[in-house]
């Protein structure tokens, strides 16, 4: 058997290596010279920990990830804590920790894992054509390439999901900004050890540490689409958008690094149910596109990696019956995420502002129990007990 991956991100990334650890043929085709991805560090939930310890990377995740066992509350003027708490009891209950890492160090641990020299890069599929038995990718180049089955991880804006869905998907503007970086860790900013988020205004400012003394920081700000981007402006901005806000945002402010500093408009898509078509299964962000606002959508791309090589290990009814299985078990999960992340990222955002200024006031009276309990059933609802 013999699989073509698009895409050497997260997603085809981890398909490639658990197909790999199968046995099974794989070839990955990455549009790109150079992945670089959109943002700067990345949270991984235990759902998505367990999934990297199953494919092998255990002890070199461990050596990435940064060591959040606190969760803080901040509110945004005075810098006075709403709540503060441990992390313990969320992994006690779930059997794993979360891993903060900076993005590019996981993008080589997963090439380092599956065999850089085995990806190709330069290589943009422009569509795919399936005949009885096999399915075929073009490239730009004018190249193709034959296997039996196609894995697309093309991300967000694939171009396999429409052959798959037979319709165009929109993408969703959810109506924030997020700029994201990595600073050098100051503990008159926040604690070394902890997830710190200062909200206020339907904003937030946030930052989790990675290993090497890192901070990944980002800030949310609520604002229409398609502002103009000026990289040389990044902390002007943020200074008029924070203006007035507690000191340690000002101090982080002035020590972020403009030319690092990643600007994103935050969108989804609609959950869709179809995430196979015959020998072509959807993988990632391209059969589920989700907001940042519960870090799960790299989770759920390893996740989907996870279930997609069970599925084609342990049936033996061919590869469609194996796709559609993948199906099955998938298609409720993501859409359960991305309906979560919506809701999670309307109600931190200021959608309808009393809602969020309801949610500022349950924050003063947390106690961790509510937050975490949330998180659990997120994390439990994974494939890896
Ligand atoms: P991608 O990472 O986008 O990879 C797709 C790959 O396919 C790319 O390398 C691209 O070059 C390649 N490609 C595209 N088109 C073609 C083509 N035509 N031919 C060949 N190759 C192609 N998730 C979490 O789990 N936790 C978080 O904390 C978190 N934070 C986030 C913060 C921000 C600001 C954002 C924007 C996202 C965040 N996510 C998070 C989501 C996460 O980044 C994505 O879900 C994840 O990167 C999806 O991986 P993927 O492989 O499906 O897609």
């Amino acid at each position: 058997m013999k699989a073509i991956v698009i895409g050497g991100g997260i997603g085809g990334a981890c398909a490639a290596i658990a197909l790999k650890r199968f046995g099974i043929e794989t070839a990955v085709y990455e549009a790109v010279k150079e992945i670089k991805p959109v943002g700067a560090a990345i949270s991984i939930w235990p759902n998505g920990v367990k999934c990297l310890n199953y494919l092998g990377m255990k002890d070199a995740l461990r050596e990435l990830g940064g060591n959040m066992r606190f969760m803080a509350y901040k509110e945004y003027q005075q810098g006075q804590t709403m709540t503060r708490f441990s992390m313990d009891p969320l992994i006690k209950s779930v059997g794993e920790q979360p891993y903060p890492v900076a993005r590019a160090e996981l993008q080589s641990m997963l090439l380092d894992t599956y065999g850089r020299d085995q990806v190709q890069f330069g290589k943009r599929v422009t569509h795919v054509e399936e005949s009885a038995g096999s399915v075929t990718a073009w490239f730009d180049d004018g190249t193709s390439a034959t296997g039996d089955l196609l894995i697309a991880a093309d991300g967000t804006h694939s171009v396999i999901r429409q052959h798959v869905l037979g319709y165009a998907t929109e993408r969703r503007y959810a109506g924030y900004v997020n700029w994201n970086g990595l600073v050098e860790i100051d503990e008159s900013i926040a604690p070394a050890d902890q997830w710190t988020t200062f909200v206020g205004e339907g904003k937030r400012v946030s930052l989790m540490p990675v290993s090497g003394n890192r901070f990944y920081f980002f800030f949310d700000v609520p604002l229409p689409k398609g502002l103009l981007q000026d990289r040389t402006t990044v902390r002007e901005d943020l200074q008029g958008y924070f203006a007035g806000w507690a000191e340690p945002v000002q101090k982080l402010i002035s020590q972020i690094n403009p030319e690092t500093t990643n600007r994103v408009e935050i969108h989804d898509i609609d959950p869709f149910m179809q995430l196979v078509k015959g020998r072509i299964a959807l993988l990632g962000d391209s059969g589920h596109s989700t907001t940042p606002d519960i870090g799960q959508g790299g989770c759920a791309a390893m996740e989907d990696a996870v279930v997609l090589a069970n599925m084609l290990q342990t049936n033996s009814l061919g590869i469609e019956d194996a796709l559609l299985r993948y199906q099955e078990k998938r298609a409720y999960r993501v859409k359960d995420l991305v309906l979560k992340a919506r809701k999670r990222c309307d109600v931190t955002h200021g959608k309808e502002m009393a809602v969020t200024e309801q949610w500022y006031e349950d924050l003063k009276t947390e106690t961790g129990e509510r937050i975490l309990s949330g998180m659990c059933e997120t994390i439990l609802g994974g494939p890896l007990e």
